[in-house]
């Protein structure tokens, strides 16, 4: 699918431009979602790994999953979805990049400014005295890692099953797509709350709000346009209707 005439006009002229990613758009780089039936980890379903009471039961086992994830990590690349993206930060005026994904592809792709709703997989901390920790893994006895400062067990900092969302992120989130002209919503179903609701606030203030899944969503029948494809291929073309109006060397690195 195209993007329509409508749609083009906006891109061109909007100046404040507000995104929210999900699953779908780490899914075209190769991250799994984790639910798959093969592999080591297919008798777990996430919801049983990703929640406190399951670290605190089992802080090792956890971790051996989370370990698991990020030498996944380590093979994937940004696609040409997070470059644009990172790239239409540099050319708009007021840009906000809201992710509900914890693997940091966003930052790889070139993005500076990402509000992550769920956390960063990259990031870890102290349960006890929140002392934070990078790059922390099992350790070489498969023990889960402890502080250097207080002994304490340190988790992931991502937000699991049953935990609330970073306040201040998601205000921050939804105060852009408050004020924005154009909302990009692209690879999320729209059906995880509060998060799905930014884009209806968005619509409610008046925005433009255009929606990139590869299929048709709860949120389609509620944004201005949905465009059904691949984002590694329609993002850059949204790029390009933006920079078709926008000066270059503007922001420049
Ligand atoms: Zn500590």
């Amino acid at each position: 699918m195209t993007i329509s005439a409508k749609g083009i006009s906006v891109l061109e002229s909007a100046a404040s431009v507000c995104v929210l990613t999900g699953a779908g758009i780490s899914a075209e780089s190769g991250v799994p979602t984790f639910r798959g039936k093969e592999g080591l980890w297919s008798k777990f379903k996430p919801e049983e790994l990703a929640n406190f009471r399951a670290f605190i039961n089992n802080p090792d086992l956890v971790w051996e999953w989370y370990t698991y994830r990020k030498n996944v990590m380590k093979d994937v690349k940004p696609n040409p979805a997070h470059l644009a993206l990172a790239e239409m930060e540099r050319i708009v005026e007021d840009f906000t990049l809201v992710t509900q994904n914890v693997d940091n592809l966003h930052q790889r792709g070139g993005s500076r400014n990402v509000y992550e709703l769920h956390g960063n997989i990259e990031r870890s901390y102290c349960i006890d005295c929140r002392r934070p920790e990078q790059n922390v893994m099992l350790d070489e006895q498969g023990k889960a890692p402890r502080c250097k400062s207080c002994g304490g067990l340190i988790r992931p900092d991502v937000v699991w099953f049953g935990e609330l969302l970073p306040y201040e992120t998601f205000q921050m989130g939804a105060a852009a797509a408050a004020r924005c002209d154009l909302f990009l919503l692209i690879g999320t179903s729209g059906i995880v709350y509060p998060a799905a609701s930014l884009p209806l606030v968005a619509r409610d203030h008046g925005a433009y709000v255009l929606e990139v899944n590869q299929e048709y969503t709860d949120l389609s029948s509620r944004v201005s346009e949905t465009i059904v494809g691949k984002a590694g291929v329609i993002v850059p073309e949204m790029l390009a209707s933006m920079k078709n109006t926008r000066k270059r060397g503007t922001n420049s690195e």
